[in-house]
């Protein structure tokens, strides 16, 4: 009561206020295999075409159209095979009339040659060639350009880059890209109750999970975790683990010591050092920080595992793909019917996990910030809004798709 001066934040406020409180990540080269999911940061210019020279989309004989226009499958057109170009050959010899060159997919046509003779349409002979068929000029020729011309932009700043956009990359020669880099944010779990996970345990501990959970998190979204793992509630403990590390980051992150109790280390150690705590309307997740710390963004989250989470999803997650250039920042959300009844506090907007299937959700585990293996099974979170305090079975509700 006594720690609650001020009537919560909504969460879309609060999310606001975190989005203002990360910059975006500036712009670098980044080599191409490092670069996958991430945003680049400029338009891309094709130095050269592509394809960069005509070359034959099969294997078999670059010809003269003319030369083999009565060639008929009892009637074939022998022509003699003077020259071989395999793909790769870069000292072309023009075809003479009258003969053909052997040649496979990929490889420059020979100045002279007007189209190409598929291998299954002669007899693929190596001094001589007959020839089956007749064909059209142009045939199975990739003409320079056809895909790219040198000087196109061919991609957009702004573009997400996947495996094609890689692909292309590399195609037209780039080793490197300009990306929004990945943004970097320091992990710092707190309670004197935790213990690393393969330690034994004691009576009164409990294995730290919420640093690993928030460097996955980030390292879902593209972002690179620096984890400090966790440090007792103790002050000083706190601010000798983050000294040193602060200017390598672009913001911290912590998890438990924020709310009303005692030993509230993160509150103790950041409290009128530029980090506000306060109340955000929602469920689970209330209690939170953020503020600046010694020219730092720093988000200081709570220490209920899905809480923590929680928190991370609604104003991390789209505010560092926002940091990164990322044009979708949120989650798809979808309308869907409940299965059961759901209820939820007056004045907060709750977040229940979920199972999703089709246009039907049904709740997974209770409401419980500590529930953390019903959201492990969950593959949505159901948002019921702050006005409403019962949702009947069958109504429609918001549902946000995780996976
Ligand atoms: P706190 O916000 O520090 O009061 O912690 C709230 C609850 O979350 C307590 O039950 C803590 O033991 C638990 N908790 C806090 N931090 C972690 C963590 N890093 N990993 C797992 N559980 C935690
Ligand atoms: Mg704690």
């Amino acid at each position: 009561m006594q720690d609650v001066p001020n009537a919560p934040i909504s969460v879309d406020d609060y999310r606001a206020r975190i989005g203002a409180l990360i910059q975006s990540t500036p712009v670098t080269l980044m080599p191409l295999q490092d670069c996958l999911g991430l945003v680049l940061g400029d338009d891309l210019l094709s130095p050269v075409s592509l394809p960069p020279f005509d070359n034959s989309a099969m294997d078999g004989y670059a010809v003269r159209s003319v030369d083999v226009a009565g060639a008929e499958p009892h009637a074939a057109v022998a022509l003699p095979v003077p020259v071989d170009i395999p793909a790769g050959k870069t000292d072309i010899v023009p075809l003479l009339p009258g003969t053909a060159h052997r040649i496979m997919t990929g490889a420059p046509v020979p100045p002279g040659a007007d189209a190409i003779v598929k291998v299954e349409d002669t007899d693929g002979g190596e001094q001589r060639v007959a020839v089956r068929v007749p064909v059209a000029p142009g045939t199975h020729i990739r003409r320079t350009g056809e895909d790219v011309s040198e000087g196109d932009t061919v991609l957009r700043a702004g573009a997400v880059l996947g495996s094609p956009q890689l692909g292309l990359a590399a195609a037209i020669g780039r080793a490197e890209l300009p990306v929004h880099r990945r943004v970097r944010v320091l992990i710092l779990s707190t309670g004197s109750e935790l213990v690393e996970p393969g330690e034994p345990l004691l009576m009164g501990q409990i294995y730290e999970s919420n640093s690993v959970l928030l460097a996955a998190a980030v390292q879902e979204i593209g972002g690179e975790a620096t984890v400090l793992r966790f440090v007792p509630d103790d002050v000083k403990a706190f601010r000798d683990t983050i000294a040193g590390h602060l200017d390598k980051v672009d913001v911290l992150v912590t998890s438990g010591g924020v709310s009303a109790g005692a030993y509230e280390v993160v509150k103790d150690a950041l409290t009128g050092q530029g980090v506000d705590f306060l109340r955000v309307a929602v469920q689970p997740g209330g209690p939170q920080g953020s503020g600046m710390f010694q020219g730092l963004p720093v988000v200081t989250l709570p220490g209920n595992p899905v809480s923590a989470a929680l928190s991370f999803e609604l104003f991390l997650r789209p505010t560092l793909r926002a940091a990164m250039g990322q044009p979708v920042i949120h989650r798809t959300r979808v309308k869907a019917r409940t299965t059961v009844e759901l209820r939820s506090p007056s004045a907060r907007r709750q977040y229940r996990r979920g199972r999703l299937d089709g246009d039907v959700v049904t709740p997974v585990g209770g409401p419980g910030s500590h529930l953390l293996a019903s959201f492990a099974v969950s593959n949505c979170l159901i948002e019921v809004p702050e006005d409403v305090e019962v949702v009947a079975e069958g109504d429609l509700v918001s549902v946000l798709v995780l996976s």
